[in-house]
């Protein structure tokens, strides 16, 4: 199904039908009266995949006990029946709702389906928009245009009982409001005839308590249909914008309008003048799916580089190379992120891959924010698109790739079928800034996230955000604008203060950050932090509150302990080693028994889904469950009982399996080490006692188990991994360390993974179609083409892709005897050409490809740290039922829903890891503020005009430009196939040859940027 992308400018037209069942049919009405009700009978048309239709018929059940939910309301009270689940509906709208300005006193609001989807972030603002009616109809439109929007939407209406109080009201099944489709009416024509009976019914329902409705639609043909409407003394009908205008505090609300709504309202003295910059108009849905069936047109995610926001890939299954999108023409309004339709271009136009970095940040500065689309005149389109200096960039580019003959494919985007549009953090441009106007005006918008255009807005507030990290989101971006158009959503604070900068990136990675809801704390045990394990399994008291508990092991004799990073708090996995009488060691996994307390289908399961992952921060973690369970009841704390999960092997003295046993188990941990605290102890001779003795087997085991797995091709690959140390006192950042790993550390990690390739296999076993999984693929050669081609030229060595061992010893072999860093260096850059590993269940490929390519292991899954990953909540409720322990919830043996939670948990991991190493970014600045030194980093990549440099002390990477490196740019010389780049630097005479791999010294400076206000390493070269 291809879901397109509607301006939200259309107005009536476009109302949308349920696209799946689609009431298109002319009904057949009123069968019969009930005793309950009406019945309607609706000939529905369902569209099957190959694009033809099937009829069915759907009976409709009109009720009359359906309530207005009003407090006012005295009659309701009476006729409301008690839900499946047995409880009454509550009634949340106020009994004195806000009064609004022009003597309409006290409203309830009713929206429309185009203010939902226009304004979503308003009707969240805490400040406007309270006891609001949304139409049943009005949420399904909502759910077919947009899923994000609807889900905000579903929560307003959930979560807002006492301070915005959203209901949904069901006017499609209250016989008071449906209406039946009129002969030659369209869907939308008659979806709007629903709005309007629902407000014309709640006004006439509520006249008797002096509460109107205010019917708030930017659709013009809606709201003069309410005009003609004869009995509409309590019910008026307004626009967003003068609706906002009523309000007391409507002028600081204004801001906050979105931008297309803020030209609508301007009339025309102020309206923009469409005329002469514009882009490619998108295709028509037709001409896109026959091109698509055709294979001519090709539907891919876009992808904009890192280094140059002018040129994107797309990644197409038909091609072996992703294909490059270059220019803002042929971009043509994507995002990054976009799901959008492309069409190649011809071979002539086929190019190699920039080799120029440009930000977007600091191209083209000056454009006026006001002159935006009208002031250029009617020069042809190419001329207004492309400025002279992208014009050469581009021309010598071209001339380049002829050279090299490295020519990929080039498209163009035709449509954008799915916007990534969310919120976005930015900072005004101070250049776009008019310091002196009081008034309404229109600025720019720097984003962080540098792969995005700037964003153009209208705010009356410009001088006091100037230097404030601001939240915007996005409206539209019309063919007659260069930059699209976004509204003012809320400042996070100052510029480089800790708390706006934490909470901007939480924001920019899609963190879900605010503390949990009451519906989801209440799924908590009563007992809280007394909450204590059973001393005796049998009793029966304790077993009659858990039907489970005899099914139990009791392990506490076991000698239990944990070993984590310092300060641990949430610790999930612990560990026990005992010989056997025959020679053979006990050797026990004990995880947290999460499950025990986060039941599926609950508020705090489904919580926990959505977050997928806890977040670490330099100084604070984001949970993904509530502190009780993961610092507390979940935690495997020493000395005291608790709920574990184990996995107990048989092993030999070989690290052999001989045996595996799962079970639930209730321990107590004896010791919880440090890893530093457990190799002291491992290594004192003097300790002898029997836990020492275990830590010891398991230190021994898992050695063997590295090895076996490093023979069989396990890689080992680098990060440059740093740590921030804080002031204790000040929590300031004090200094920044390359982690260092000992032995105990990779004691844990190999019994994790033996632990998690022995549940992938049970569960496996036991669920052949929906196992939870985790795979990570073997790495396209293409994707190490240039890395070798580097690796050939400077050091005639080379990586091997045959298989993960050969990959693994090729990269051995990397090491140049003069520089003890190259090695790792080579396996830094060989860590970004890998293919990210992925959750899937296991129906969704076949077994050959659930290949952990990094590990060298045939089937793989994440079962040991449940309290901060949901993918081992799901693993472990699997386990659970493979054991018989307890039967598996429905949802994880549903391929549908599995596909949704492993989609949420993947997308969700990886915003984790960029948040974290945001968090360490930005307090690598701090540190760097106070500490400006010359390091030693090296050359990773040389581009035409700059070469970037990874400093390994202090894990930043920058490029630095040419301009920076000589003040005669134009004599300088770019070797595209040696990777060098020769120059004269400044205030020297002598010829400077630099080339990729080479160490260089470098003043390592941390400024903040001017245009973006973002705090970042600069790097000079010494
Ligand atoms: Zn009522």
């Amino acid at each position: 199904m291809v879901h397109f992308n509607i301006s939200l400018r259309e107005s009536h037209s476009t109302r949308y039908p349920y696209y799946i069942m689609s009431t298109s049919a002319v009904t057949a009405p009123r069968k019969k009266r009930l005793s309950e009700g009406l019945t309607v009978t609706q000939k529905v048309f369902v569209r099957s995949r190959n694009g033809g239709a099937t009829k069915i018929v759907r009976e409709h059940y009109l009720r009359n006990d359906i309530p207005c939910l009003s407090k006012a309301c005295v009659k309701c009270q009476d006729i409301v029946v008690p839900d499946a689940a047995n409880e009454f509906p509550r009634f949340i709208l106020s009994e004195s709702p806000q009064v609004l300005g022009q003597g309409i006193g006290k409203h309830y609001v009713v929206l429309d389906t185009n203010i939902i989807l226009l304004a979503i972030d308003l009707l969240e603002n805490p400040d406007c928009f309270f006891d609001v009616i949304v139409p049943q109809i009005v949420l399904d439109e909502v759910r077919n245009r947009s899923y994000p929007v609807y889900t905000r939407l579903r929560t307003l209406c959930r979560d807002s009982d006492d301070k915005k109080r959203f209901i949904v009201f069901h006017n499609e099944f209250n016989e008071h409001t449906f209406v039946t489709r009129k002969e030659n009416e369209t869907i939308n024509d008659r979806n709007d005839r629903a709005i309007r009976k629902t407000c014309e019914w709640y006004a006439s329902h509520l006249a008797k308590q002096g509460i109107k409705i205010v019917l708030v639609s930017n659709d013009r043909l809606n709201r003069e249909a309410v005009e003609k409407t004869e009995n509409k003394e309590n019910y008026i009908t307004k626009s967003l914008y003068n609706y906002v205008s009523l309000l007391a505090n409507g002028d600081e609300i204004k801001d906050l309008i979105p931008n297309v709504d803020a030209a609508d309202s301007l009339e025309d003295k102020d309206k923009e003048d469409m005329a002469d910059f514009t882009f490619p108009e998108y295709y028509s849905t037709a001409r896109i799916m026959g091109g698509i069936k055709n294979g001519v047109l090709y539907q891919g995610n876009i992808q904009i580089s890192e280094y140059n926001f002018l040129e994107a890939t797309v990644s197409l299954p038909r091609f072996s190379k992703p294909v490059l999108i270059v220019g803002q023409e042929n971009l043509n309004r994507s995002f990054n992120g976009d799901q959008v339709v492309v069409e190649l271009l011809p071979e002539n136009e086929w190019k190699a891959p920039s080799s120029v970095a440009i930000d977007s940040e600091h191209f083209d500065v000056n454009d006026n924010p006001d002159g935006d689309d009208n002031e250029e005149a009617a020069h042809n389109l190419h001329s207004t698109l492309i400025s002279d200096k992208q014009r050469r960039l581009l021309a010598r580019d071209a001339i380049q790739a002829q050279k090299s003959k490295k020519v990929q494919p080039t498209a163009r985007v035709v449509a954008v079928t799915r916007r990534s549009w969310r919120q976005y953090v930015g900072q005004l441009a101070p250049s776009s800034v008019d310091l002196k106007s009081g008034g309404i005006q229109n600025v720019f918008v720097i984003l962080m996230d540098k792969c995005l255009p700037k964003i153009r807005i209208r705010t009356r507030r410009a001088a006091e955000l100037l230097d404030k990290r601001i939240v915007i989101s996005v409206d539209s971006w019309p063919t007659t604008h260069k930059y699209p158009l976004g509204h003012f959503v809320r400042d996070l604070g100052g510029i480089e203060t800790a708390e706006a900068e934490t909470e901007a990136l939480l924001l920019e990675h899609d963190v879900e950050y605010r503390p949990f809801s009451k519906k989801v704390l209440e799924c908590l045990p009563e007992e809280g932090h007394n909450w204590k394990a059973p001393v005796d399994l049998k009793d029966p008291e304790a077993n009659s509150k858990d039907s489970q508990l005899k099914n139990r092991r009791d392990l506490r004799d076991k000698l239990i302990c944990s070993i984590d990073p310092p300060g641990c708090v949430d610790i999930d996995d612990a560990l026990h080693a005992k010989k056997l009488p025959n020679g053979n060691w006990e050797v026990g996994v004990h995880i947290a028994d999460v499950t025990h307390f986060v039941k599926a289908g609950t508020a705090l399961d489904a919580e926990g889904a959505s977050r997928g992952t806890s977040v670490y921060l330099v100084d604070k973690r984001i949970d993904m469950l509530p502190m009780l369970l993961g610092t507390d009841l979940c935690s495997l704390k020493p000395y005291v009982d608790r709920f574990a999960f184990s996995v107990i092997w048989e092993l030999d003295d070989n690290a052999e399996i001989v045996n595996v046993d799962f079970t639930k188990s209730v321990i107590r941990s004896r010791e919880a080490f440090s890893y530093e605290q457990a190799q002291i102890r491992i290594d004192d001779n003097q300790q002898q006692d029997e836990l020492t003795m275990g830590m010891r087997a398991l230190l021994q085991l898992s050695i063997k188990l590295k090895g076996k797995r490093l023979a069989a091709g396990a890689l080992n690959l680098a990060s440059p991994e740093v740590k921030v140390h804080m002031d204790s006192e000040t929590s300031d950042p004090g200094e920044v360390e390359i982690k260092k790993l000992l032995a105990t550390n990779s004691l844990v990690e190999e019994f994790m993974l033996l632990a998690n390739i022995s549940v992938a296999r049970k569960i496996y076993d036991a669920f052949p179609q929906t196992a939870m999984l985790r795979r990570h693929a073997a790495p396209p050669a293409t994707n190490f083409e240039v890395l070798n081609e580097m690796l050939q030229r400077r050091k005639g060595m080379s990586i091997s892709l045959e298989s993960s061992k050969a990959l693994a010893d090729s990269l051995d072999r990397c090491e140049d005897p003069k520089d003890p860093y190259f090695n790792t260096l080579v396996r830094i850059m060989s860590t970004r050409c890998m293919m990210a590993a992925q959750y899937f269940y296991s129906g969704a490929y076949s077994y050959p490809d659930f290949k952990h390519y990094g590990l060298a292991v045939d089937i793989y899954t994440h079962f040991t740290s449940p309290i901060r990953r949901y993918c081992d909540v799901v693993a472990h409720r699997q386990l659970a039922g493979a054991i018989g322990y307890e039967p598996l919830s429905l949802v994880h043996r549903d391929k549908h829903k599995m596909d949704m939670i492993c989609k949420n948990i993947n997308r969700k991991h990886r915003n984790a890891q960029f948040a974290g190493r945001a968090s360490i970014e930005y307090y690598v600045g701090q540190v760097m503020r106070n500490n400006e030194t010359t390091e030693s980093g090296y050359v990773i990549k040389v581009f035409n005009n700059g070469i970037v440099v990874l400093v390994p002390k202090f894990g930043v990477e920058g490029l630095i430009r040419l301009e920076n490196l000589t003040d005669d740019v134009n004599d300088a010389e770019f070797d595209e196939v040696e990777f060098k780049l020769r120059f004269k630097p400044k205030n020297s005479n002598k010829i400077r040859e630099i080339y990729v791999f080479d160490s260089v010294e470098v003043q390592v400076k941390s400024v903040l940027d001017p245009v973006t206000s973002k705090r970042k390493a600069e790097l000079l070269l010494k």
